[in-house]
């Protein structure tokens, strides 16, 4: 039943040990959840396990099963998530300046790279025997985890905040979800979902606080970096949006394992984004003596005050020797229609301020002319349709007649056909 491959669970904070076995959530020695823990493992038993051969057949994230904080006798609760495409993007490159990749985690089963780390939760969640599962989320998270809850047979009941987009909020409906939206923001939402954690002992998905959800994430990490050894070359940046800061950790560190046990040669700089409405991490990173709580961006999923994991997400810019900026709602939307139009990849406004941020490093200098820059979409727009609507403006209307055509494309020049 054990996890013979995790060592221990480290404090980030304090570097206290806690046995990987329990269910903890975060170090009791400091205020409230402060104390995020860092799942650390035994490399080289992990490697001696890991035979899969990295040729970019990548059929699921279980491809990467012995990095996983699973125990071998756990049943998978899976959806196939992962695995996703790394596109070519030649077009948004040329818009952009740089060579694009596009890796396209918007196409996970619930149409978010949430998947990843909710098919972990059930997983571990149902092998501890629990039943219940909870979380708090923005949106992406709920209906991800009642995705893989309902898959696994386990009830879910979940927190969002009253603003949450509807699309988002529809998903877990049909995944059979008790779905409580709190009159109130994502923090507020957040600290109710911890607090009846520990009334009512239901497990918690959280990926701020759980340390072993991060942990699914790694392998968007693992797989950029197997996909980078096929192309043979890695790339100069790998961008993210940041809320909680729990997703540019985690592929940060999947990307640093391969690195460390020598599958790749080299590692990218990561470049974080936030809006700049919400840029607790950008602050922090930058070390601003007075880091912001607001929480004010039409881009839901990272529309977060008070992130979990800043310290995690820091670790990750400065160990990848990469950089934080910070970009207008305006700037998001423009990058969500240029990305629709250029590459043919929807993707939801959260997802889209990575494209905006690549901009932004052009003109600020931070990505330099023709470097290689992989852009992650990190979530499906069609959960988003008014954010899009934002994007793109409306369609044309016309009566269906030829004439209104012609009012829009001119006469055709096409000779009638001779039959
Ligand atoms: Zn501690």
């Amino acid at each position: 039943m054990s996890l013979d491959h995790v060592t221990h669970l480290e404090c980030t904070l304090c570097g206290a040990e806690y046995d990987p076995n329990q269910v903890i959530y975060t170090c009791p020695e400091h205020e409230g959840v402060k104390g995020i823990l860092e799942v650390t493992y035994d490399y080289d038993a992990i490697h001696d396990d890991f035979d899969a051969s990295l040729d970019g057949a990548i059929p699921s994230q279980w491809k990467y099963e012995p990095f996983l904080p699973v125990s071998a006798d756990a049943t998978r609760v899976t959806l196939q998530e992962g695995g996703t495409e790394l596109f070519d993007a030649p077009q948004l490159g040329a818009e952009l300046g740089v060579k694009a990749l596009v890796k396209d985690d918007g196409r996970n089963p619930t149409g978010c790279f949430k998947d990843r780390a909710s098919s972990i939760a059930v997983t571990k969640a149902r092998h501890a025997g629990r039943d219940i599962i909870t979380c708090a989320s923005t949106g992406n998270a709920a209906a991800s985890l009642s995705g893989y809850a309902a898959r696994g047979g386990l009830d879910c009941r979940i927190f969002v905040p009253g603003d949450a987009p509807e699309g988002k909020l529809a998903q877990p409906l049909v995944y059979g979800a008790d779905v409580l939206a709190v009159d109130g923001s994502y923090d507020e939402a957040y600290d109710l979902s911890v607090t009846v954690t520990d009334e009512y002992g239901w497990y918690n998905r959280n990926a701020a606080i759980n340390p072993f959800q991060v942990e699914g994430k790694r392998t968007v990490g693992h797989e950029l970096a197997e996909q980078s050894v096929v192309r043979g070359s890695v790339p100069d940046w790998v961008v993210y949006s940041m809320g909680d800061g729990c997703t540019i950790s985690g592929a940060w560190k999947g990307f640093k394992e391969f690195y460390d046990l020598d599958y790749v040669e080299e590692y990218p700089r990561m470049l974080g984004v936030q809006a700049e409405g919400a840029p607790a991490i950008h602050d922090a990173f930058h070390e601003h003596d007075d880091v912001s709580d607001i929480a004010e961006t039409l881009a839901d999923s990272i529309s977060v005050g008070r992130p979990r994991n800043t310290i995690k997400a820091c670790r990750a810019l400065e160990e990848s020797g990469g950089d934080a900026v910070l970009v207008t709602d305006e700037a998001i939307l423009e990058a969500e229609a240029l990305l629709g139009r250029t590459e043919g990849i929807f993707a939801e406004p959260a997802a889209a301020a990575s494209v905006a941020g690549v901009r932004k490093a052009r003109e600020t200098g931070i990505i330099e002319p023709d470097e290689t820059v992989v852009v992650t979409s990190t979530g499906f727009g069609l959960k988003d349709t008014k954010g899009a609507q934002q994007a793109t403006g409306a369609v044309d209307s016309i009566d269906p007649s030829l004439s209104e055509v012609e009012s829009l494309y001119g006469t055709s020049e096409q000779a009638p056909a001779d039959d």
